[in-house]
C-alpha cells in the first residue's frame, strides 16, 4: 500500500512516525515543503501524547529533557475565572498520569529519525481524490499516485479567523471566544508541573514553563480588543510577575473550526488541517494522535483496492465531528461564569454556550454535556487536584465516578474540578 504523509509540523511528524511503526510494509512518501514554515506553537499535552510517543519510538522524558527542554505537566491551574479568586487546578487523572511540556521544534527534531520514509522536499499543489486512490500533485508538475493520503498541512487557507460563519466545508466553533494569540517567550520560571492560564481582561495567557523559558501567549479576539490594548495589559501582567525582559514572538491569528468531513474515502485530515480549538486544554497534539490512530486502524483494516462505502466514510467522519467539538464545549463551559473583568472579551465569552445551543452540529452534543455536568456536581472539587498517590485515588476517588465515559477528550472529574472551580455549581447558570 502507498501513502503520502503531506506536512513536517507536529501533526505530520507524529502521522509519519506513526506508520512508520504500525504499517511497516507499507511504501510511504513523507512530503512536506521546507520553503514553508510549521506553525511554532503547540508546546503543552495530555497525556495522550507520552504514551504514544514511548509505544512508537521507546522515547521517554528523559530523552524530552535532554533534547527538548522538557517538563513534566500534570494538569493546567487556572488563576482568576469564574467566581473564585483562589484559583484551581484541571490536573490529569487518574493522579500518575502525566503530559509534556517541551519546545515546539525541538520535538520535530528529536522524532523524525523515527521515520522510515521517503522525503520530498516540494509543495503540494492539488489532491485528487478517486475512488481507487488519490493523486497529488507537485511542483513542477509531478505526480505521486497514492492509496491514501494523510493530509497534516495546517489550517486550511479559507479558515482565516475574521469570519464567522460556517462555509464550505467548515464548521466554524463560534461558541470559542478566543481568534488570536500574541506570543512572548520568557526567562524560566519555577516549575510547578502545570500549565498557567490566567484570566485578563482581553482573555487569557498561558505559561508553559521549560526548563530555560517560559512559553508564553495572550488569547483574545481582533474584534474585542487592539494588538496595543493588549499588549498594555500583557506588560502590565509580566510587571506584575516580575518579568521585565522577553522575547517578542509576534501575533498569530487562528481559526477555531472543524471539517464537517475531514476524511474523504481517501484522503484523512490530521491536525490543524482538521480542526482547530484554543489551547486552553491543549487538546491538539492528542487530537492528531487520535485522528491517525483512526486513519491507520482504516488502512489496515479494509482492502485499499475497493472503493470506499459511503455510509462508512459519514460514520468515520462523524466520530472526529463527536470528538471535536465535545472538546471545544467543554473549552466553552469554563467560560460559562466569566471572570474578575467584566469587559467586551468576557460578556461574548460568557455566552458562548448560548450561540452553541443554536447551532445545528453543537446543540445534541450540548445535551449530552449535561450529564457529565450533573455527575460533576456530585464529586468533590479542588481536593481532587490535590492526590498525588495512584493507590490512594484507585480506593477513594475511582468508586466515586458515574459514568465512566469520556466526552470528547474529558470525564466527570475534569468537570468536576472546573465546575467547581469556576464556581458553576454555586451559581446556578444554565448550560
Ligand atoms: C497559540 C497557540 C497555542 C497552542 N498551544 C498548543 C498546546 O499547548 N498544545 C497542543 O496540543 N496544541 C497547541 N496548539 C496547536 C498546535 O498548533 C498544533 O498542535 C500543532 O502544531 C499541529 O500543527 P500542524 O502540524 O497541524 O500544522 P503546522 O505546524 O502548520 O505544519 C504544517 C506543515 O505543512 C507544510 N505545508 C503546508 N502547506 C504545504 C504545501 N502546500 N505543500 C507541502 N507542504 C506544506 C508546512 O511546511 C509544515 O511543515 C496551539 C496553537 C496555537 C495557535
Amino acid at each position: 500500500m502507498k501513502i503520502a504523509i503531506l506536512g513536517g509540523g507536529t501533526a505530520g511528524v507524529i502521522a509519519a512516525t506513526h506508520l512508520s511503526k504500525t504499517m511497516p510494509e507499507a511504501d510511504l512518501l513523507h512530503i512536506h515543503d521546507s520553503r514553508l514554515p510549521t506553525i511554532g506553537v503547540g508546546e503543552g499535552t495530555t497525556p495522550r501524547f507520552p504514551a504514544w510517543l514511548a509505544q512508537t519510538t521507546g522515547l521517554g522524558f528523559e530523552d524530552l529533557q535532554q533534547h527538548c527542554l522538557a517538563t513534566l505537566k500534570r494538569g493546567t491551574r487556572f488563576e482568576g475565572w469564574g467566581q473564585g479568586a483562589s484559583g484551581f487546578a484541571n490536573r490529569f487523572h487518574p493522579s500518575d498520569l502525566i503530559g509534556y511540556h517541551f519546545d515546539a521544534g525541538r520535538i520535530l527534531d528529536l522524532m523524525r529519525p523515527h521515520i522510515r520514509a521517503r522525503r520530498i522536499d516540494a509543495r503540494v499543489h492539488r489532491l485528487d481524490s478517486r475512488d481507487d486512490g488519490v493523486t497529488v500533485h507537485l511542483d513542477g508538475g509531478a505526480l505521486e499516485h497514492c492509496h491514501y493520503v494523510i493530509d497534516a498541512r495546517g489550517f486550511p487557507a479559507n479558515a482565516n479567523a475574521g469570519r464567522a460563519e460556517d462555509g464550505g466545508d467548515l464548521i466554524r466553533l463560534g461558541w470559542i471566544p478566543t481568534g488570536q494569540a500574541m506570543l512572548r517567550w520568557l526567562p524560566e520560571a519555577c516549575q510547578g508541573g502545570l500549565t498557567r492560564a490566567v484570566a485578563r481582561p482581553h482573555g487569557w495567557i498561558f505559561m508553559i514553563p521549560l526548563q530555560g523559558r517560559v512559553s508564553s501567549g495572550y488569547l483574545h479576539h481582533p474584534d474585542c480588543s487592539t494588538p496595543a490594548e493588549v499588549a498594555a495589559d500583557f506588560d502590565a501582567f509580566l510587571a506584575d510577575e516580575g518579568v521585565t525582559t522577553w522575547d517578542d514572538r509576534g501575533l498569530l491569528p487562528f481559526p477555531n473550526f472543524l471539517r464537517r468531513a475531514p476524511f474523504d474515502g481517501r484522503v484523512f485530515r490530521v491536525g490543524n488541517a482538521a480542526s482547530f480549538v484554543e489551547p486552553l486544554e491543549a487538546t491538539s497534539i492528542g487530537a492528531s494522535i487520535l485522528q491517525i490512530r483512526a486513519a491507520e486502524r482504516w488502512m489496515t483494516q479494509g482492502n485499499c483496492d475497493t472503493p470506499p462505502v459511503c455510509e462508512q466514510v459519514e460514520h468515520y467522519n462523524a466520530g472526529m465531528r463527536s470528538y471535536i467539538i465535545r472538546n471545544s464545549l467543554f473549552i466553552a463551559w469554563h467560560y460559562a461564569c466569566g471572570a474578575a473583568w467584566d469587559t467586551p472579551f468576557w460578556r461574548q465569552a460568557a455566552r458562548g454556550l448560548e450561540r452553541a445551543a443554536d447551532h445545528p452540529d453543537a446543540a445534541d452534543h450540548l445535551a449530552a454535556m449535561q450529564a457529565f455536568i450533573d455527575a460533576g456536581h456530585h464529586l468533590p472539587g479542588p481536593m481532587l487536584s490535590d492526590y498525588e498517590d495512584a493507590e490512594s485515588w484507585q480506593e477513594e476517588i475511582f468508586p466515586l465516578l458515574k459514568l465512566y465515559v469520556p466526552y470528547g477528550n474529558f470525564s466527570e472529574l475534569n468537570f468536576a474540578q472546573v465546575g467547581h472551580g469556576i464556581g458553576y455549581y454555586n451559581k446556578g447558570v444554565a448550560a
